[in-house]
Order: C-alpha cells, then sequence, then structure tokens
C-alpha cells in the first residue's frame, strides 16, 4: 500500500466546505489506524452536519470499514479525535454512545429468528431507554407498555412495515430484513445513524425500495447519515456529500456529483471493478 503523508489530509478541517461550528454534528480529524504494521487509515477526517446524508466510498481494502469502526466506537483509532455533537466519542461505551444519538446497523445483518418484526424494536427500544434488564424482556418476563408499543408501531409505520410487524423475522425477505435493521436503529431516535451498505446482498428492486424508506424516512425526521456504500447510483440519489477514500487516505470530498465526475475517483473505482 502506497505511505501517504500526514499533510495530504491535514490541509483543511473536514467539514470547512459546509460546515461551521453549531452545524458540525459529527467531527473526526486526523483518524489514524494500523495492524500490525499496516497503515490501513493514515489521518484521515471526515465530518457529518446535523441532518447532512455524507456517502464514504472508495475501493475494496481502501479502509471504510476501519473508519466506520472508529467512528462507531468499534475500533479505537491509534491517532486523531472523534466528537460528536461537541462530546469526545472515543472510549466511550456504545450505550452512552446511544444515548447521545448515534445508531447503527451492519452489512451482516443481525437479527433474532423466533422474534416479531415488533419484538426486534421493542428490545432495542427498552436496551436503550434502561439500564440493563432488556434480557428480561427477551425472556418475555415483562409486558410491553401502551407508550412502547405506540412508538415502535410509528416507527413501522414510518418505513412501511406495519402489516409485518407481528410476523416472525425470519419469514421476511432480505430486503424487509434490511428494513427492520434501519427501523431498529431509528428505535433509538438518533441524530446520526451510521449506515453500512444498506443495500449489500440485495437485488435492483430491493435496493430502489430501500433507497425509498431512506427517502421518506429523511422526509419524515431530522436525522443525519453517514452511508459506506458500494452502490454509485444508490450514492447518487441519497448524498448530497461523498468522500473517497483510497489507500487509507482521503482522496476526494464533496458535493457528490461533482466528486464521481473526478476522473481520479473514478480510476480508484474502475481500477476495484477491473
Ligand atoms: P474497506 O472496508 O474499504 O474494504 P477495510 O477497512 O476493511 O477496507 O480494510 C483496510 C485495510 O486494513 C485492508 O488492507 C485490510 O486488509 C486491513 N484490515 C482491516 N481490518 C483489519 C484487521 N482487523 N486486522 C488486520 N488488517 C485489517
Ligand atoms: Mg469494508
Amino acid at each position: 500500500m502506497a505511505e501517504h503523508p500526514v499533510e495530504h489530509e491535514t490541509q483543511a478541517p473536514a467539514g470547512s466546505l459546509s460546515g461551521t461550528a453549531d452545524s458540525i454534528l459529527l467531527d473526526a480529524r486526523g483518524v489514524t489506524k494500523r495492524f500490525a504494521g499496516l497503515t490501513a487509515l493514515s489521518s484521515v477526517s471526515i465530518s457529518v452536519d446535523r441532518g447532512e446524508v455524507v456517502a464514504l466510498i472508495g475501493p475494496n481494502g481502501a479502509g471504510k470499514s476501519t473508519l466506520f469502526n472508529c467512528l462507531s466506537g468499534v475500533t479505537r483509532p491509534d491517532e486523531g479525535t472523534v466528537t460528536f455533537d461537541g462530546t469526545d466519542l472515543l472510549g466511550m461505551p456504545a450505550h452512552r454512545r446511544s444515548r447521545l444519538g448515534l445508531a447503527r446497523t451492519f452489512q451482516q445483518i443481525e437479527l433474532f429468528p423466533g422474534l416479531t418484526v415488533l419484538d426486534h424494536l421493542l428490545v432495542a427500544h427498552r436496551a436503550q431507554r434502561r439500564n440493563g434488564g432488556w434480557w428480561r424482556d427477551l425472556a418475555g418476563r415483562s409486558r410491553p407498555t401502551a407508550a412502547e408499543l405506540a412508538e415502535c408501531n410509528e416507527i413501522l409505520e414510518l418505513v412501511g412495515l406495519a402489516d409485518d410487524a407481528h410476523r416472525p423475522i425470519e419469514a421476511l425477505s432480505l430486503g424487509r430484513a434490511r428494513v427492520v435493521e434501519l427501523a431498529r436503529a431509528l428505535v433509538c431516535t438518533p441524530k446520526l445513524l451510521f449506515l453500512d451498505e444498506p443495500s449489500s446482498g440485495l437485488d435492483a428492486d430491493e435496493t430502489e425500495a430501500m433507497g425509498d424508506v431512506l427517502e421518506h424516512v429523511r422526509e419524515s425526521r431530522e436525522v443525519a447519515v453517514l452511508l459506506c456504500e458500494h452502490d454509485v447510483s444508490f450514492v447518487r440519489r441519497l448524498a448530497s456529500r461523498t468522500v473517497v477514500l483510497d489507500c487509507g487516505a482521503r482522496l476526494a470530498e464533496g458535493p457528490t456529483a461533482k466528486v464521481l465526475e473526478q476522473p481520479d475517483v473514478q480510476l480508484a473505482y474502475l481500477g476495484a471493478v477491473a
């Protein structure tokens, strides 16, 4: 992998295109991550404004998942800072991040066979709002309150899953199961959603349906999104701004249409496809 000097990424703070101190929700600067001598991320900066949809794209091995993991707290970076709504995120446990307004979905969906669609949301709702004890709910030892049911049903309605509420999760197609993952993240009333390849494994129709749901959610709720995605048409449709990673460094950043036109971005992408 090519070495990228630190200056390459520290020329301007992330978000300088659109962000002001008040509008920036997520602000990561100089994030570096090494794995046993391999520099997976080299001083990468990225920001997301309140209510903004930003895409993170790049060829395989570019460092997208590593950056996503550093931002969402799965991995601790070796260098750099990550703040969310002005609060330092590094070292903060997952349940505190969730209460601050951060939620994520995973590329490999993690759902529980045997539980209904509604159960998935109820468990997430309790897990976020209570300190522990959600295992009791899994074991069926307490009933959901009317308020919990109302909030979860409202989200199922929002994402178009109301008719599936009482179906077991395994009865759903992968496309619908991915929408359940999204709904579960929305139960936590996030200010920022990390979406890890929401179109992964979906066919063209399912991908379009997922795009429709995300657009509808964005029209109804003020939630910012950081979208890690390989499907360029999906990115073009949803993200106003795009950050391109290549070999662990930021190759480009700017309005999505403009960035996707850049010859070096196309080369990085076409090179990966070839
Ligand atoms: P992307 O998501 O863009 O495909 P990744 O972030 O998965 O890229 O990987 C970036 C680089 O870091 C790759 O060279 C990958 O092999 C390496 N890498 C990622 N995770 C680990 C890990 N846990 N241990 C060692 N190397 C890793
Ligand atoms: Mg990846």
